[in-house]
């Protein structure tokens, strides 16, 4: 079993103790942690050792809500006049970009996304899927990725009714039955949930047969609510119903099932969310990039409401996702006492509670039993660390720092900011040449 030490660290251990230790030490053992604080090491022989230079030391970063597929997307204007709202903005890039990947594209936008989250300290990503023109297997092409990288994955795949009744059923079964055989035979590494893409591109028919199939499979759900008014209305105007009441009709509410954005949720369906231990995504930059409008986060919380955070597509940098939300709070609401600490605890402790739900192997701290997703990042503070001030490092410091270290299940992927078992330039080549060819094909 390979080893690994950690020397010289500001570790911030964010466990149960909350523990702030300078020149501090994390020994690793395969892809766990066996030791963490000021201990002796004459007893351990490692590997390699790894000297933080006065570094922080902290757990990897979860991004609760990604969609790796979109990563050709960037610089990419739709053909035609500009989308105009959320419908447009779906049908005119969205589903016209996803249609057009096949598999091998499917794997290399998850290659360099996840590179990109490595990158930024990341590593585990829970990703929601699309790609209909290679849907069968296009779970297995994001695996690979994930293994290639190094990271931790939770996959879904997007079902809707927008090009064919129920598509994608199969595949969130198939992919959940392949998981389960995986963590029996002792590897976590990915985990599943099933996906839909959200209420209003989902018929009764096809919602009821993920229900039964999800239910049967004993799995949670990761799902689109309330992202924008035309969800709310199609469901009201076809159902009679708003977006909470009928996902409980069908029984997706619970503890394992992840509902993304709720910027359109009433007081009463946070209660539903409450009530039911569901899990409330938000992804602020996204939000505001749609001109969709603000996600009560505060009153979620004040709720009780296990609300935690992602990117959904718009990069893969988590801390900037945690600035944004409490910018985003404090300009609506126009008061600036607001969301600071909760953005925080959001990002680092909600977004590890939503993580453990999902995955059987424990992690988010730096603490003994752990699965060792570490970040070093390229920060020596210059004002005091401690528990008081450790968020306004987070938001203000961390957030424009460089990540030099990542370590990954007890594996060093990230070293000095490069990726060296992966041929970066290669992939960036061949990524550009495919980017190209995706273009060509949206019309
Ligand atoms: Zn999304």
């Amino acid at each position: 079993m390979s080893s690994l030490l950690i020397t010289n660290g500001h570790l911030v251990t964010l466990d149960e103790e909350n523990r702030f230790i300078e020149n501090g030490k994390v020994y690793i053992e395969g892809n766990r942690i066996v030791e963490v604080g000021d201990f002796p090491t004459e007893n351990y022989t490692p590997d390699r050792t790894i000297d933080a230079r006065g570094s922080l030391v902290m757990p990897g970063l979860i991004n609760a809500h990604h969609h790796l597929y979109s990563t050709f997307a960037r610089g990419f204007t739709p053909p035609g006049a500009p989308a105009q709202n959320f419908e447009e903005i779906l049908s005119k890039l969205w589903w016209k970009l996803d249609c057009a990947l096949d598999a091998e594209d499917v794997y290399y936008s998850a290659l360099l996304a996840l590179m990109h989250a490595a990158r930024a300290g990341c590593t585990t990503v829970i990703d929601h899927h699309s790609s209909p023109s290679c849907r069968d297997g296009s779970l297995d092409q994001l695996e690979q990725a994930f293994r290639e990288v190094g990271l931790s994955g939770c996959l879904a795949y997007e079902v809707s009714d927008r090009n064919q009744e129920g598509e994608g059923i199969e595949e969130n079964e198939r992919y959940i039955r392949k998981c389960r055989n995986n963590h029996e035979s002792g590897d976590g590494r990915m985990s599943a949930l099933f996906g839909m893409h959200a209420l209003m591109t989902l018929g009764t028919r096809t919602l009821q047969r993920c229900a039964d199939s999800a239910h049967s499979l004993n799995s949670g759900f990761h799902v689109h609510a309330a992202e924008d008014e035309i969800d709310v209305r199609v469901t009201m105007e076809l159902y009679g119903r708003r977006v909470m009441d009928r996902f409980l009709d069908f029984g997706i509410p619970g503890p394992k099932t992840i509902f993304v954005h709720g910027v359109h949720f009433q007081s009463r369906e946070l209660d539903l969310l409450r009530s039911t231990d569901s899990m409330l995504v938000n992804n602020p930059e996204s939000n505001m990039n749609n001109g969709l409008g603000v996600a009560p986060i505060l009153d979620m919380l004040k709720h009780g409401v296990m609300v935690g955070v992602g990117t959904d597509g718009m990069s893969s940098h988590l801390i900037s996702q945690a600035r944004a939300m409490y910018l985003h709070q404090r300009t609506c609401q126009r008061d600036p006492t607001l969301a600071f600490s909760e953005a925080c605890e959001i990002l680092l402790h909600n977004n590890r509670t939503i993580c453990n739900r999902l995955f059987s192997e424990p992690r988010g701290a730096l603490a003994p039993g752990q699965l060792a997703d570490i970040m070093i990042p390229d920060y020596v503070p210059f004002t005091p660390l401690n528990a008081d001030t450790f968020y306004g490092h987070v938001l203000f410091g961390l957030s424009f720092a460089r990540v030099r270290t990542t370590i990954a299940r007890g594996r060093v992927i990230v070293e000095d900011g490069l990726l060296p078992h992966l041929d970066e330039e290669a992939i960036r080549a061949h990524c550009a040449e495919r980017a190209n060819r995706i273009w060509a094909r949206i019309t």
